[in-house]
């Protein structure tokens, strides 16, 4: 990819409007222009310093050499002479108007030349005339002086015209000079000792030419700045460049790297700062790749460390679990083989279990003691450890023959800790020497982590799956033992009740046969019967009708229990069975003294059931509220709710305990079970009578109180045509 034109590189911020290229031109650009600037108006200022002092030194040098040149010609007033001496001086440069006087101020001769336009050098001569004369007649001493003449800047100097003169010395002449320049009269020296005044010369020279050069000057000066100014732009501009395009390449270099690509290098061109920073960049960037790669590879180690650990610890079997975790360290650590020893629980001794990869027999069959060999210092250091070279380390091991014997050389071997203690020894194995690192032995140790628990999970299951056989083939042959004695129990209950129904059977004829002849002998179909027989036979025949009463109640119950207590429907009336109950039971109400009482809904319909065994469960009721209450009375109720029957037996008996209320339905079951109870009674009616009224497909309850009485009720569905839960 060029550099630049990645999407990093088209993505890149910009900190500001301003580049730090132009920024740094910019201020290099100022700095120069300053300082150019600087020295330019100071050297222009210096040159032109110097110009003036050139010019002035020149005009009295000037004024003074014709002032002794004119001597001869002042004091012999001869024009030509003068005239040649102008003309001479006329032809020096930048020389406006010369004038030669005598003492007095009276023109001797004089001349110009022409500077410039023609008629600004008249106006300019006419004004330097004026000057000159005023000057003429006072100039004892030379003298400058600064004019503006017209439309020229002029220098006016004056130099009298001595004879006998005694010429000032060198130093003395600087020394006037100098304060001429410094716009002072040099003092006048005493007329006797410079010789006779006789006359002046004065010339007047225009600045219009040291004008002009200092003009060229400045021109010059100007442009070399500006030059100098380009050229240090230019020279900032590539040594910007210079300095920049290392930043500029490790910025998108550092782009890059942001989006994910480690491998960005920048250049090293230079052995300077810059040169320094780029191999830091580099430097710090191979770091990144390492520190990454690094990562990488532990986070793929991790994963497929815990995908080992997740295979490992599903396997519930130990012995698979086993095979599982030799395979996966074998293939973690690219290694040639890999050895798991257990504990043995018996002798105390590692043997190995399970292992992956070529391992000759004599190996697989070693069994170590704690301390032996590099297994056994495992075991008993409970530490992980690294051979590089077996051979060379592990001399004196027991196994070295073993081991030599399977080529091994290089071996990283951990604990398997359990419960805090070492239960084994996973190790991996190579024929290359120092195969393994310390990245290595720490990875082995993190699975060896993962296997130690799998094993004693492996290891649990096994055990619970032992004991779980055996359970199962205890319960087995328990259920066995059940089953024969339920089978036999079955039999025996089979054989009671058939014995009840037989019994109750053969019971019944005779004691039918007592009660048809008692009866017939208390009607006195054999003769008339004396008082005390009659007694007797009454007494023979309520004794009988009593235990016809049990007989029945048993050879129900044996009905019952072999699922024999049938209904035989038909069309009833519910108020004719509570009549017939009604009539049964008056006399032994009355007997009590207790009132009977019979509440019947009007408009009741006809039921359909088995009349004669809805009679057998009202009778019951009533006879047990009878049997039962000593004092107050019975109250039988009749009404209809939901298309049944609801039928109530309430009596001011001695109520129930709610502990006995569900009891008392069970067969045999009696509050008061003692043989010196009041009350006689088999336990059986209660049973016969949810049973009865169950078959109909109603329900029985009792609703009671200690001390306040008993409700019996049952339901009892209008229309029944099958019996309910027929069995
Ligand atoms: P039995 O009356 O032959 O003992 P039951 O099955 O008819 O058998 O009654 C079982 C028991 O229920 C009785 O022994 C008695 O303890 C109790 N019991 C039944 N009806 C009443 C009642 N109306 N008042 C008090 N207790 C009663």
């Amino acid at each position: 990819m060029a550099p630049g034109k990645g999407p990093m590189a088209r993505g890149n911020r910009q900190p500001g409007k301003v580049s730090l290229k132009v920024k740094a031109i910019a201020s290099i650009s100022l700095l120069i222009l300053a300082v150019g600037g600087i020295l330019s108006w100071y050297f222009l200022g210096q040159t032109k310093e110097v110009f003036t002092d050139e010019l002035q030194k020149r005009a009295l040098s000037l004024t003074r050499n014709l002032a002794h040149n004119s001597k001869y010609g002042v004091l012999t007033e001869d024009e030509v002479i003068l005239r040649e001496l102008i003309h001479g001086i006329l032809q020096e440069e930048g020389v406006l108007y010369v004038l030669i006087a005598d003492a007095a101020g009276k023109e001797l001769a004089q001349g110009f030349k022409e500077i410039g336009a023609p008629a600004a050098t008249k106006q300019a001569v006419a004004r330097a005339r004026e000057h000159a004369s005023a000057l003429a007649g006072q100039v004892t001493a030379s003298s400058i002086h600064y004019h503006v003449v017209g439309t020229q800047e002029v220098y006016h100097t004056a130099a009298p015209v001595e004879t006998a003169v005694t010429t000032p010395s060198r130093t003395e002449e600087q020394l006037g000079a100098a304060m001429l320049l410094l716009g002072k009269e040099p003092e006048p020296e005493p007329t006797a000792a410079r010789g006779a005044r006789r006359g002046s010369v004065q010339i007047i020279m225009s600045l219009g030419t040291m004008q002009a050069t200092i003009r060229r000057t400045l021109v010059t000066g100007v442009g070399l700045t500006l030059a100098i100014i380009l050229l240090g732009v230019l020279i900032s501009f590539v040594f910007v460049g210079y300095i920049l395009s290392p930043l500029r390449a490790m910025a998108r270099a550092a782009s890059q790297i942001a989006a994910g690509d480690l491998s960005q290098r920048v250049e090293v061109t230079t052995r300077d700062e810059i040169g320094l920073l780029a191999m830091t960049f580099n430097e710090m960037t191979s770091s990144l790749e390492q520190n990454e790669g690094a990562l990488r590879r532990k986070v793929a180690e991790t994963a497929t460390l815990y995908e080992i650990g997740q295979e490992i610890t599903a396997q519930v079997a130990l012995k698979p679990a086993l095979k599982l975790i030799v395979e996966r360290a074998q293939g973690l650590l690219e290694a040639e083989s890999c050895l798991l020893s257990l504990r043995q629980e018996d002798t105390g001794t590692f043997g190995i279990q399970a292992y992956s990869g070529t391992v000759p027999e004599a190996l697989a069959r070693v069994q170590v003691r704690p301390g032996e060999g590099l297994t056994g210092r495992v075991i008993a250091t409970a530490t992980p450890m690294m051979v590089n070279d077996y051979a060379k380390e592990y001399r004196d091991s027991p196994f070295l023959a073993a081991v030599q014997e399977a080529g091994i050389r290089s071996v990283v071997a951990v604990p398997l800790n359990a419960r805090g203690a070492v239960i084994g020894v996973l190790a991996v194995t190579s024929r290359v020497p120092n195969k393994f690192n310390e990245e290595d032995r720490q990875l082995l140790s993190a699975l060896a982590d993962q296997a130690a628990i799998a094993i004693e999970n492996a290891k649990l299951y096994e055990q619970v799956r032992q004991y779980a056989e055996e359970l199962e083939a205890k319960v087995k042959a328990r259920t066995q033992e059940l089953q024969e004695a339920n089978l036999r129990l079955e039999v025996a209950s089979r054989h009671k009740s058939q014995f009840l129904a037989n019994m109750s059977h053969e019971l019944r004829t005779p004691l039918n046969a007592i009660l048809g002849y008692t009866e017939l002998i208390l009607d006195s179909i054999y003769g008339a019967v004396p008082e005390k027989i009659r007694d007797v036979m009454v007494r023979v025949d309520k004794s009988g009708r009593h235990l016809l009463g049990l007989i029945n109640d048993v050879l129900d119950l044996s009905k019952i229990e072999a699922g024999q207590l049938t209904v035989a429907p038909a069309d009833y009336s519910l108020k004719d069975i509570i009549q017939t109950v009604v009539t049964a039971v008056e006399a032994l109400a009355a007997e009590k003294k207790l009132a009977l009482k019979v509440s019947i809904a009007p408009d009741l319909p006809r039921g359909r059931g088995d009349e004669r065994r809805i009679t057998q469960v009202l009778l019951n009721l009533v006879g047990n509220a009878i049997k039962f209450t000593e004092a107050g009375g019975v109250h039988i109720e009749v009404s209809l709710a939901d298309g049944a029957f609801l039928v109530s037996v309430a009596d001011t008996g001695p109520g129930i305990a709610p502990a006995d209320q569900e009891k008392i339905f069970e067969e045999f079951h009696q509050v008061d079970s003692s043989s010196t109870r009041p009350k006689g009674g088999t336990g059986l009616g209660l049973a016969i009578a949810k049973r009865i009224i169950e078959i109909h497909g109603g329900r029985i309850w009792v609703e009671s109180e200690l001390g306040k009485g008993s409700t019996f009720r049952f339901t009892l569905p209008v229309r029944v045509e099958h019996q309910a839960g027929a069995a």
